[in-house]
């Protein structure tokens, strides 16, 4: 793209938001180039902060107008490159739409502005005894609803309570045609037409931009219980969370962590009384009767795969899953990780972890092993520099094994981190027909393919590698 173009688009954006509202410092760039995955970042053209719905009808009218692409971003902490620019875009940055617009505890809803932190929401929701459920793990307390919904993120209390999708009512949208539309309803219940508001979830920006959302929010439980139990294998490990799963209701949240993740948070001074071994961390809800009978379930299920629980003096299970990424990228530094997040069926589980680390263990290579187990979902990280360290290309060819092995086994490429740069070449696989669907439905909404268009589903089907 020429200079004098990108020239053209900053000045048309600044006419139409005001000139405070679109950066173009080197660091606003910068900051705006990488998400939380380890792939090559992209500097953008500008950042815009839009205020309201309006500023964003203008940002996607301008960027048609000159041809420019657009990638929306929340907190830039997606882990599959779905927030990193496309090449020339501009970027629109939510995290100034981050007010609550209309709370209505009586009727279990608040709307919300897209670039609200996920913790924050919770905190503020903490009065009327109501909470947004789905809570992405580790980035919690930076994450933003509108990232949640266009990832449909889910997190270690999505077995009970389900991944965004199902906590989304109505959404405030701009289409890739510039077009401002509400879809869904704040009513719990609609069968007017086609479900529009569904194809927003988990659609990472590929149609349009979020600029409202009104989410259904669960009672805060009466009590909860939470531990951890130690095996001996991970197999083990695995058949005891698929049968917590399936037969403790009471279960809310079920994370398997592998021994060589438990070594590395062992080192970190403050979590050194971990002991050795693969981990899994529950947390059951109910009454508090309920409670103790889920937990008691959840040692008898345990017991019976050899596991042993963890005494109640080890660290709060979710300030170990909150550290997890963090030192598995620390100890693969420089080059980083790459990772999977796809996600098997229950039964699949025990064979399907084992294999991937018995295959890098024969070949000396290094595989992290966490995730939300309750779901099948699997987070395999491999490390490209430090002990165990994997070439890019070896890693890149495990990842795509890995999710063409779940797809094979009845799962799916990506159970909650999206497909963004790191899964496309692998979407067709899950969807040999669906994927000419979806082209054809972002072809309706983004008829210039200019939203995050490098992202999900290629329009002419060439998926670039990165
Ligand atoms: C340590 C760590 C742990 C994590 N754990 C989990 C987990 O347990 N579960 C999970 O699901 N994810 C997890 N993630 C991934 C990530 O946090 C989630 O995908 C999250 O939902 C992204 O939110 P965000 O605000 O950072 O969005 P971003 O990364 O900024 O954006 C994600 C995608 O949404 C699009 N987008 C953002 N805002 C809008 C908008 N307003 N309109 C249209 N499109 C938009 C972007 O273009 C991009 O495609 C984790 C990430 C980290 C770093």
């Amino acid at each position: 793209m020429s200079v004098m173009k990108r020239g053209s688009i900053i000045d048309a954006l600044r006419d139409a938001l005001g000139p405070e509202k679109v950066l173009t410092g080197p660091a606003d760039l910068l900051a705006a180039s990488h998400d939380e995955s380890d792939m090559k970042p992209e500097k953008p053209v500008c950042v815009c902060r839009p205020s309201c719905a309006k500023d964003a009808v203008a940002i996607v009218r301008a960027a048609l107008e000159h041809g420019v692409p657009v990638t929306a971003r929340g907190a830039g902490t997606s882990l599959e490159g779905s927030s990193i620019p496309t090449p020339n875009a501009v970027v629109v940055d939510f995290s100034t739409m981050d007010q609550v617009i209309e709370s209505v505890p009586e009727e279990q809803r608040v709307t919300v502005g897209p670039g609200i932190v996920y913790d924050r929401l919770n905190r503020l929701l903490r009065q009327s005894g109501l909470f947004f459920p789905p809570s992405p793990g580790g980035s919690a307390d930076v994450a933003t609803i509108g990232g949640m919904v266009s990832t449909n993120a889910s997190g270690i209390y999505a077995l009970k309570y389900g991944g965004t999708r199902r906590w989304v009512s109505a959404l405030e949208v701009v289409t890739g045609r510039g077009d401002l539309m509400r879809v869904g309803t704040v009513v719990p219940k609609t069968t007017a037409g086609f479900d529009l508001k569904d194809l927003f979830v988990g659609a990472e920006g590929c149609l349009g931009l979020i600029t409202g959302i009104t989410l259904r929010l669960a009672p805060v439980p009466h009590a909860s219980r939470k531990g951890g139990f130690l095996f001996p294998d991970v197999a083990a490990a695995c058949a005891a969370a698929s049968e917590m799963a399936a037969y403790i209701p009471e279960m809310a949240a079920l994370e398997l962590t592998d021994a060589d993740t438990m070594d590395l948070l062992r080192a970190i001074p403050s979590f050194a009384s971990l002991p050795k071994g693969h981990a899994l961390f529950i947390e059951v809800h109910g009454r508090a009767e309920d409670c103790e009978e889920g937990f008691a379930a959840a040692e008898d299920v345990a017991g019976e795969h050899l596991g042993i629980q963890l005494p109640d003096e080890i660290p709060d299970p979710w300030e170990l899953r909150h550290r997890m990424t963090g030192v598995i990228r620390e100890a693969a530094q420089p080059d980083g990780v790459v990772r999977t997040d796809c996600a098997v069926p229950l039964l699949s589980l025990p064979g399907f972890v084992s294999d991937a680390k018995k295959r890098a263990m024969q070949t000396g290579r290094g595989m992290y092993v966490f995730g939300h187990v309750g779901l099948g979902i699997l987070h395999f990280l491999m490390p490209l520099g430090g002990t165990g360290a994997w070439s890019k290309d070896e890693a890149l060819r495990e990842k795509a094994r890995l999710g063409l092995a779940a797809v094979e086994a009845g799962g799916t490429v990506s159970g909650e981190h999206g497909i963004g740069l790191g899964n496309r070449e692998i979407l067709g696989a899950e969807h040999p027909v669906g994927i000419e669907y979806m082209r054809a439905i972002k072809s309706y909404f983004d008829p210039a393919n200019l939203m995050n268009p490098d992202k999900v589903v290629i329009a002419d089907g060439r998926h670039p590698r990165r």
